[in-house]
């Protein structure tokens, strides 16, 4: 399984990354995980859209999902495009949003995106089995584990602190973990994680390796970096265009 960074940069596209995006690989089958703003023109330099056999989206904020209206585009009017539906996972009213976000109404995207809810049950795709848990966070979030090859990548989404999460990465071999607050008081519960509490969630876990991700623009990487090796020592900070064997 492979993993490549598109966007990493969090609650918003940033100077040196689009926001949150990520393309993994299998057996030829390649799924984005999130598609946020600024991510779908990098997308193109290190993947041809055409080639994208499904979307899934953690949660409807825009950071996670407002560059579906360029795919959008993309797939209608480029003339490139396979010419049939990309299956696309999401949490409930993507259709309407996603819609919102292209046309600012509810034109019917069903010509682009084969819609499919997630509701928590387990499914395949692909080669993956893919499974997901909520987040701890204000609007529907899902955290996915995709398993293949006997490999598997455990992607946090957006969240705060959760058991639910911890449980999803248990002996993931890669857990890529947000890790969007700043070390500061009064912090509000349920939102995003420390570098810290992203270490202690992949310690938690007994996860293999620690892939660090959405730090805002205006947040200290470095700092981020260093609070989360506090606990999980090999932590490494993901950079847009990386690529990582999972
Ligand atoms: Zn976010
Ligand atoms: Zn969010």
């Amino acid at each position: 399984m492979r993993l490549t960074v598109v966007g990493c940069c969090g609650s918003g596209p940033g100077p040196a990354s689009p926001a949150s995006c990520y393309l993994v690989e299998h057996d030829g089958f390649r799924v984005l995980l999130d598609l946020g703003n600024g991510a779908f023109g990098t997308l193109q330099a290190l993947a041809d859209p055409a080639t994208i056999d499904a979307l899934y989206l953690s949660h409807l904020h825009a950071d996670h999902c407002l560059d579906v209206a360029p795919f959008i585009v993309w797939h209608r009017y480029s003339g490139r495009s396979r010419g049939r539906p990309v299956p696309l996972y999401a949490p409930a009213g993507a259709d309407r949003r996603l819609a919102a976000a292209y046309y600012g109404d509810t034109a019917p995207l069903e010509d682009v995106f084969d819609f499919t809810l997630l509701t928590g049950a387990p499914f395949d795709l692909g080669p993956f089995r893919v499974q997901t848990v909520r987040t701890a966070h204000p609007v529907e979030c899902h955290a996915v584990r995709l398993t293949a090859g006997g490999r598997s990548l455990v992607y946090t989404g957006d969240t705060g602190a959760s058991a639910d999460v911890v449980g999803l990465a248990r002996g993931a071999d890669v857990l890529l973990a947000e890790a969007a607050h700043p070390d500061v008081p009064g912090l509000p519960p349920g939102l995003h994680l420390t570098g810290r509490e992203a270490g202690e969630h992949a310690a938690a876990a007994g996860a293999d390796r620690l892939l660090l991700t959405h730090v805002p623009a205006w947040v200290d990487a470095g700092a981020q970096l260093s609070d989360a090796r506090a606990v999980f020592p090999s932590a490494e900070l993901v950079a847009p265009g990386a690529t990582y064997d999972v």
